[in-house]
């Protein structure tokens, strides 16, 4: 019994060691990749896409050579603080005026002629996220903005945060410029959802600053994550008193909240140590028999 488990054992290691083999001749011809590595060129950001074409031959003609890789840019650390305005337009070039989502993630040395050359040259974008790009103003992306107009197309989204001193009128003439949200705007802007990925999905906001109904500047406003200020703001969101930026409302919530938030609604006796959103406070801890439906 024993010689024959050894044996086999010996045949499970070869056989492993032939699939290794095997597997490392696979990766050194280049002919015999599997095509899906391809087709996840598609989806990965700039810097993970130059590190794939490090690989091997034939991933490096398909990153160099190939639109699809590039109709998508993410630029994301560790690559933001390098990205020039020289590099921009040449990666941005490589999509043959087929770009369709920009995502520059805090890359500080992006310049508003830039960004308007690229807009200029790929008319079909409809994704920008520019979020903490501060070599960039607000009348230079507007006039990115109109460029596309111009052309008789326009964006679905905008990420915006971070660019400084974006004003009221910058905002409203922004958010004009993009297509109305297709989908349900009442759906809840959270904070640790934001916090999570900033790159939204489809069936977000269209613009992902608003003005806060508490201070009246242009910023990230989070809606209430607590479950029965939610019920509450489906009726009324737009005057929800617990929605505001974080200047005006501390995030995340504090423990309390959260308990309140998990599976164990019940769970209210827990200390709190943290931040307590003063209107809840008042609405549904102090008042408890506020009607909460
Ligand atoms: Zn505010
Ligand atoms: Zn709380
Ligand atoms: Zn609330």
């Amino acid at each position: 019994m024993e010689i024959d488990s050894d044996t086999e054992n010996d045949r499970e290691h070869e056989a492993i060691e032939k699939s290794i083999q095997s597997m490392s001749i696979n990766v050194s011809s280049s002919d015999s990749l599997h095509e899906a590595l391809f087709l996840v060129l598609a989806y990965l950001p700039v810097y993970e896409l130059v590190v794939m074409s490090e690989v091997c031959m034939a991933l490096r003609e398909a990153v160099s050579k190939d639109v699809l890789p590039w109709l998508n840019i993410i630029v994301q650390n560790p690559l933001s603080s390098r990205l020039s305005d020289d590099i921009l337009i040449k990666i941005t070039s490589k999509s043959n005026g087929r770009l369709t989502t920009l995502a520059l993630i805090k890359c500080v040395n992006i310049t508003d002629d830039a960004l308007q050359r690229v807009i200029q040259n790929n008319p079909f974008i409809h994704k920008l996220y520019i979020p903490g790009c501060t070599g960039l103003t607000p009348e230079g992306i507007t006039i990115a903005l109109e460029i596309l107009s111009q052309q008789n197309h326009s964006l679905n989204t905008l990420h915006i945060n971070g660019i400084y001193n974006i004003t009221k009128h910058h905002f409203k003439t922004l958010q004009s410029h993009l297509k109305p949200a297709l989908h349900d705007q009442k759906k809840p802007f959270l904070y640790h959802q934001y916090r999570n990925s900033p790159v939204n999905k489809e069936g977000d906001r269209n613009i992902d600053v608003e003005i806060c109904p508490r201070c009246d500047e242009v910023r990230l406003v989070y809606d209430c994550s607590r479950a029965t200020c939610y019920k509450q703001m489906r009726k009324v969101w737009f005057k929800a008193d617990c929605k505001g930026c974080l200047i005006c409302i501390a995030r995340p919530y504090c423990n309390q909240h959260s308990n309140l938030q998990s599976s164990h609604p019940g769970d209210q006796g827990s200390s709190t140590s943290g931040f307590v959103c003063q209107i809840c406070h008042a609405k549904f801890i102090t008042n408890v028999d506020n009607d909460d439906e």
